[in-house]
């Protein structure tokens, strides 16, 4: 990929000239990139052909032991360019080059982990009648469908084909129109590290053309979609037409709940960065603070100094914070900001810089709202930029029921010295995760929402097993 290239596609182990081609932007300047080839239905079939015939071709009788060497020398591969990876990834979304550092080593880190477990997957036997074997058998779906955002194309991406490569099958993946870069790279990588042709496809272009071919396809087996609630709603119903499961993993309204027991010096830091990663485009993102009043004075004068500290700039410079994604989740950023100022008291923030400098790109100022009543719209929907809304609670009760006032329940933080407090949140919070005293999860953890968070299953070995479905089997011992 050099500058001002096309973007292309990647099926059967090749880059594919698409029909089409459009323009795609770097967020810190808005000055155009690359080109990206704009795939159509016939590409996503020729994919999906691709795969089909790498799964019945080799991949689904290649051993466990042999996939996870093959995955392991992918993983290789990626920790051998993770310096072109990272700054892919750091110019396609914009994102601090140190976090697209780290998106690199994650995405390195799910290919060896599934490595790892794969060959600790096997069936059952099952105590029947003893005149019979009865047992079950994990197998591979076939060709998996992945669709995923914008916000952590490596990361997200590798997270989601690494269980599925794993356990044998073969998948077609496709990234964000405005984020497709490092997927694409991910997949020549893939090649280049032995993997065979057809076993990872990644196809470009629009969601509503490539995404809507690729859900309602009969040749794919299963799907998992990350990305918005409406989009993953559609998804799920164009597959459900072929019979096909699809996870949804979708979006949140996280809340850090900081009691006046917990140690305030390590956790406002943490706090802050849980919005400001990323520039709070990150499903997980603790978007609402939940404070115990006690300590609320203190931690909004804390957390103001941390905003108003951060460096903003390109994410070639790494600074504290990088551009939007996009001109339009800019202006939608700043749309919830002009309701949150009638709605809440404005603490910082709440504009784009004024810096000449930044002029080009999507930036919006790190922005905390404080005096957020729990049915306010910023307190409500996700807002994926770097704003904080703030409210109150003077008990555990209150606070379990402020934090369950969502619509959403994908991730909670939990701070306090208490420990019996800390159990009884973990048993109350309506959410996939709970974090305490940390806002770190890690690969191995399963993590999966509830409500309009969606049905996901990412991470951990259950990610693995849902990559596999059952066979029964009886073998009469016996002639019969
Ligand atoms: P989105 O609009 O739902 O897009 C997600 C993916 O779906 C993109 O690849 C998109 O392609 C594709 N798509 C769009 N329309 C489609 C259609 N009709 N059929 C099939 N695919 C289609 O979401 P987004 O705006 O990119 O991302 C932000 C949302 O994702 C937020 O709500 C966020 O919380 C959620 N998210 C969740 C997680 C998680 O793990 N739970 C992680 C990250 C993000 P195009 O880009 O080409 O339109
Ligand atoms: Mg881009």
């Amino acid at each position: 990929m050099n500058d001002q290239q096309t973007v292309r596609a990647f099926i059967d182990g090749h880059p594919i000239d698409a029909a089409d081609t459009f323009p795609i932007y770097d967020p810190g300047t808005g000055t155009q990139l690359a080109e990206l080839a704009e795939c159509t239905p016939a590409d996503v079939d020729r994919a999906i052909g691709a795969a089909s015939a790498a799964f019945a071709g080799g991949w689904q009788r290649t051993s466990a032991a042999r996939r996870a060497e093959l995955l392991n020398a992918f993983a290789d591969t990626i920790g051998e360019h993770r310096d072109e990876l990272a700054l892919i990834e750091s110019r396609d979304t914009g994102k601090p080059l140190r976090q697209a550092y780290v998106d690199a080593d994650f995405a390195a880190r799910y290919l060896r982990y599934y490595a790892n477990t794969v060959e600790a997957l096997f069936g059952e036997v099952i105590p029947a009648a003893t005149d019979r074997m009865t047992l079950t058998l994990r197998e591979p779906f076939g060709v998996t469908g992945h669709i995923i955002p914008w916000n952590y194309p490596m990361g997200i991406g590798a997270r989601t084909i690494a269980p599925s490569l794993a356990a044998g099958n073969c998948c077609v993946l496709k990234p964000a129109e405005d984020a497709s870069m490092s997927c694409v790279r991910l997949a020549e990588l893939a090649v280049q590290a032995g993997l065979p042709a057809g076993v990872l496809n990644v196809v470009t272009g629009r969601g509503v053309t490539v995404g809507a071919a690729l859900s309602g396809h009969p040749g794919i087996s299963r799907l998992a979609f990350t990305g918005s609630v409406p989009v993953g709603i559609a998804v799920a119903q164009a597959a459900a037409a072929n019979l096909v499961p699809a996870d949804l993993e979708l979006g949140g309204k996280s809340a850090n709940i900081l009691f006046g027991d917990a140690d305030l010096d390590s956790a406002v830091p943490v706090i802050a960065q849980s919005i400001l990663q990323n520039a709070g485009q990150t499903c997980s993102a603790g978007s609402r603070l939940l404070v115990d009043s006690r300590v609320h004075a203190d931690v909004l004068s804390r957390l103001t100094a941390i905003f108003e500290g951060t460096t903003i700039g390109v994410g070639a410079e790494d600074p504290g914070l990088g551009p939007l994604i996009s001109a339009k989740q800019r202006d939608r950023v700043l749309g919830y900001i002009e309701t949150g100022r009638g709605e809440a008291e404005l603490i910082t923030g709440g504009s784009a810089p004024d810096s000449p400098d930044l002029a080009g790109g999507y930036f919006v100022r790190p922005t905390i709202f404080d005096a957020v009543a729990s049915d306010a719209t910023i307190a409500r929907e996700e807002i994926f930029g770097p704003v904080l809304t703030v409210g109150t609670f003077t008990d555990d009760d209150e606070a379990v029921a402020l934090a369950n006032t969502s619509d959403y329940g994908l991730v909670a933080g939990v701070w306090t010295a208490n420990g019996a407090r800390a159990m009884r949140m973990i048993r109350d919070l309506e959410v996939g995760q709970v974090l305490v005293n940390t806002y770190s999860n890690g690969v191995e953890l399963p993590f999966s929402g509830r409500k309009r968070s969606g049905y996901g299953l990412e991470k951990g070995f259950e990610a693995l097993r849902a990559f596999t479905r059952t066979k029964g089997a009886v073998v009469m011992m016996q002639a019969a």
